[in-house]
């Protein structure tokens, strides 16, 4: 059977094609030199109808735009998406998808900061708008990943960083689309692709975010899938994503007991686990340049950050200045009254004898009361009756070492001060109440001896000098920014090279034989 097609006719389909094309190219994301247009801030509807549209929506075998209703779909969708990716994506256009994720989330941050708080019920959303925006402008891409050649007499070698393939990831309730944004962006900037088992208490935000990647990668003409989670996330899911031999690499951030349980699976595994970050000042320190920058890191987000300050040490002939200046910069000094009151109903008996927080050691006495987590300073105020006179963005307490609020990283705005007599007693306790976690310790001095000896004593990976801890992860400070700093498993500030395996190429004797 033949058809009659007129000249009419063929001009109007090549106009058609033409008009499509356009709107296709419309829709791709201009490159990363372009603008980025930034929304208003957003109306509390708006969030609600975001949520709305998506939680509850059953996922199919195909997914909703790599979010799955089971654990095995999502890794299966996954890895084809990945082997996909490595075969017909270049380098060129892995930075072309990871431009779109960016723009796509700087262009949405209000609304999910506003999500986040409405589901998590944690922090504050000013500070999560601006978690978002770190994270889109400062997670390193593709340029991070370097080649190492060697070349002589002998010929040429290089050492390629090669991607490791699917990765499973697990992320905390206090970063949770931040971490599903700074982990995605590395991990795909090293050609691989992830799938998520994400906080339950954070789980519909998340899916949020995974649409919003994956529709953004779409866009940008990447493959569907590079970025997966499970619609309701648990331990047993988790156990599918740790035992399935398509997953080849576990990258998990969150407290010790995650850890653990990662370090166990006979995969290579990236453990990003608990901090309770000391702050040492000693007599030589600017102490109001110093109080200013403990209130920014302690207040930041209702003290949620793993790198937020949890408790000072402060020699006994700096603490009555540090105290006054962090009093006229927003600080509120809790009495020993109201300390005990705050006790009673942020702390809970750890009557079961059960590990819990920045620590596996089930023998302390006292949990943090999870309601109280991430609660803004006024809602404690509130608890107590004091109607404050003027802001305040952090309480402070003049306690002992042994004082929970030191051993516990509570994640509360309240801050505990303890004086010490001199500088090795300070440095001495800040160790101690670390924990060994290796995770982040600020010090304020002007002293570089000083500076050097706490440094070497705490063997953090993140080592603040004269600054906020917020400067630790590139908010006012220089270099790059992560949501998952390795300290228990070494690889540190996590980016692209971390996710990457090495692989070695030799072209001998110069790529030819001499022969005769
Ligand atoms: P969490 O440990 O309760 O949960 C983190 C993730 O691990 C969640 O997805 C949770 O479902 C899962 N999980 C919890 N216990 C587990 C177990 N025993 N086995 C397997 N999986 C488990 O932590 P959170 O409350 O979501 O987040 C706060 C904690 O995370 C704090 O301790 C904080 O210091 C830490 N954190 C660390 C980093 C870092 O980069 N090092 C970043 C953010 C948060």
């Amino acid at each position: 059977m033949s058809t009659q097609i007129s000249e009419q006719d063929i001009q109007k389909i090549v106009q058609s094609v033409l008009q499509n094309v356009e709107a296709v190219m419309k829709e791709v994301p201009q490159s990363d030199s372009s603008p980025v247009r930034l929304k208003p801030a957003v109306h509390p509807e708006q969030v609600s109808s975001a949520m709305d549209r998506h939680t509850g929506a059953s996922s199919s075998l195909q997914g909703d735009h790599g979010v799955f209703a089971k654990m095995e779909n999502a890794i299966e969708a996954g890895h084809a998406a990945q082997l996909q990716y490595m075969r017909n994506f270049q380098l060129k256009d892995r930075e072309r998808i990871l431009s779109a994720m960016r723009q796509a989330v700087l262009a949405e941050k209000e609304i999910l900061a506003e999500m986040v708080h409405k589901e998590t019920k944690l922090g504050n959303v000013i500070d999560k708008i601006a978690k978002h925006e770190l994270t889109a402008l400062h997670t390193p891409g593709t340029e991070i990943l370097k080649t190492e050649a060697f070349s002589g007499d002998d010929g040429l070698t290089i050492v390629e960083e090669a991607p490791f393939g699917l990765i499973g990831a697990v992320t905390p309730v206090t970063n949770p689309t931040e971490t599903i944004l700074n982990n995605s962006i590395g991990m795909l900037a090293a050609g691989n692709a992830v799938v998520f088992n994400v906080h339950p208490s954070s789980k519909n935000s998340c899916a949020y975010m995974v649409r919003l990647l994956n529709k953004a990668i779409q866009k940008a003409g990447g493959p569907v899938n590079l970025i997966t989670m499970v619609e309701n996330p648990t331990l047993e899911t988790m156990q599918v994503l740790i035992d399935s031999p398509e997953v080849r690499m576990l990258v998990g951030t969150g407290g010790p007991g995650l850890v653990k349980t990662l370090l166990k699976s006979g995969k290579k595994a990236v453990g990003a686990g608990a901090g309770n970050p000391p702050v040492v000042v000693d007599d030589t320190a600017d102490l109001e340049h110093a109080a200013k920058a403990i209130i920014d890191g302690a207040s930041f987000d209702n003290n949620l950050l793993c790198i937020a300050e949890k408790e000072v040490f402060v020699l006994d002939s700096a603490a009555d200045n540090l105290i006054f200046h962090m009093l006229n910069n927003g600080a509120y000094m809790l009495d020993r009254y109201q300390l005990e009151k705050v006790m009673s109903f942020a702390l809970e008996e750890n009557e079961k004898q059960v590990a819990q927080g920045c620590s596996l050691d089930s023998k302390r006495e006292f949990h943090v009361a999870k309601k109280w987590v991430g609660q803004p300073a006024e809602a404690f105020l509130k608890e107590l009756g004091i109607i404050p006179d003027a802001e305040v963005r952090l309480l402070i307490c003049d306690v002992d070492f042994d004082h929970p609020f030191v051993q516990l990283e509570q994640m509360m705005p309240v801050l505990p001060i303890v004086r010490t007599r001199t500088l090795d007693e300070a440095i001495d306790l800040a160790v101690k109440a670390e924990h060994g976690n290796r995770h982040t310790a600020i010090m304020h001095s002007k002293n570089v001896d000083h500076l050097t000896r706490f440094a070497r004593e705490v063997e953090t990976t993140i080592f603040v000098k004269n600054a906020s801890s917020l400067a630790g992860v590139g908010f006012g400070g220089e270099g790059f920014t992560t949501m998952t700093i390795a300290g228990p498993t070494g690889e540190g500030i996590t980016s692209a090279k971390t996710f990457t395996r090495q692989r070695r190429c030799v072209l001998a004797e110069g790529g030819f034989r001499i022969i005769g």
